[in-house]
């Protein structure tokens, strides 16, 4: 492929293996096999002989992931889950790992109640806190996991000076980037070991396919994730492979348009009567809009706002009209979320409250609808409370 190409909307076209080298065909076709036929007794002369070690459509998309992340080695299983427990498990028995308190719900449980068991320490931190972290650094730390904005309060955590601390204590850094995508924020860019993504979220972007991306510029780490994929065996589908390259095409459009209303229902919110709270890394009031702006581009599509009752939530979400009222994020419809009993049911309600996570907490994230629609929508409901 041409050397002028730097934008990464043209490499999202581009750059990848976006043509299918046998026929032509200006979509990668669904290689919807499981085995291929061998020429002769010798597994290792051929590209592919079995599904589960490698699709070309799959493959087609973990190369993608590589353009999109600025990565050595991409790799795709069957959910963002799957990817975060696989960079969880490079961890050993006897290791001891440091995850920030607000953490996405799934991350927690796998550290809280799985991983403890395969005899891995694990720490919840307060990431806010610079001081309590490094003290809690010990010999055997060797992993620090960061997710930055976090769900559903969007705080942010430094992502430099975390890599600066966990270098100087030879410590792995692995980031889920899932809010902000590597169109906006490339974690290993910054100095991050390992990235990981759920894709089922924007980079997918149409809330049809579970699915999740993994990436290093190791090749140490790589080879671990190819064995884990390989043998774990959370792949990815070849129809889920096939939907992802189609909706990354336009990745750069649709997050164009879901920052800008995000943009102007923040700032919409932000002056409601009605609102007691909006959180969003992209206003100029949010307390860490600096650190956020250092690492990332944009302050993405998804926010959170409180109203000043709980009691008016119900009423809220029966009158709205446009926004699905669903789990999940990233869609190209607007979705909203109650994170109280939804993603964060999981929580008792002291560890929710100790996280900020109140029952009058909303969490928007903005679709590509036209953005009047959007506010009007918004008004209206308010005005029902
Ligand atoms: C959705 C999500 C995940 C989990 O991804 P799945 O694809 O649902 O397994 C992890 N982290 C964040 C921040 C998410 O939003």
């Amino acid at each position: 492929m041409s050397k002028n190409i730097k934008g990464i909307n043209t490499k999202m076209l581009h750059s990848y293996p976006v043509i299918d080298s046998y026929t032509g065909a200006a979509s990668i076709p669904k290689y919807q096999t499981s085995t291929y036929d061998q020429k002769n007794l010798y597994t290792d002369s051929q590209k592919y002989n079995y599904t589960r070690f490698k699709n070309p459509t799959v493959d087609a998309l973990q190369r993608a992931v590589e353009i999109l992340e600025g990565a050595e080695y991409g790799f795709v299983f069957s959910s963002g889950m799957a990817v975060i427990s696989m960079a969880l498990m490079l961890l050993k028995k006897g290791e001891h790992v440091i995850i920030p308190k607000e953490v996405y719900g799934g991350t927690y449980q796998m550290a809280n109640e799985i991983i403890v068991d395969y005899g891995i320490e694990v720490s919840f931190v307060d990431y806010g806190n610079m001081q309590e972290l490094e003290k809690t650094i010990k010999e055997n730390t060797k992993m620090l996991y960061i997710e930055t904005p976090s769900n559903p309060l969007l705080k942010i955590s430094d992502i430099k000076s975390l890599v600066s601390l966990a270098k100087k204590n030879n410590i792995l850094t692995v980031v889920d980037n899932t809010f902000m995508t590597p169109l906006y924020q490339k974690p290993l860019e910054l100095g991050c070991d390992i990235v990981v993504e759920s894709m089922t979220k924007f980079i997918n972007g149409h809330s049809d396919v579970v699915a999740g991306s993994i990436a290093t510029n190791s090749a140490e780490i790589a080879d671990k994730i190819y064995l884990y994929q390989k043998n774990f065996g959370g792949i990815l589908g070849v129809e889920d492979a096939w939907l992802i390259l189609r909706g990354m095409k336009t990745l750069g459009l649709r997050m164009q348009k879901s920052v800008k209303n995000a943009e102007l229902i923040a700032e919409f919110l932000s002056k409601h009567p009605k609102i007691k709270n909006v959180y969003y890394p992209g206003l100029k009031s949010h307390k860490n809009y600096d650190i956020h702006f250092s690492q990332a581009t944009s302050g993405g599509a998804i926010l959170s706002f409180e109203l000043f009752s709980k009691d008016d939530i119900e009423k809220f979400i029966e009158k709205i009209e446009i926004p699905i009222f669903a789990v999940s994020l990233g869609g190209v419809e607007s979705i909203i979320s109650h994170p109280a009993t939804m993603s964060h049911a999981s929580l008792s309600e002291e560890e929710r409250l100790e996280q900020g996570v109140a029952r009058n907490l909303l969490r928007f994230s903005c679709g590509i609808e036209d953005a009047e629609d959007l506010i009007e929508d918004l008004e209206r409901a308010l005005s029902f409370i």
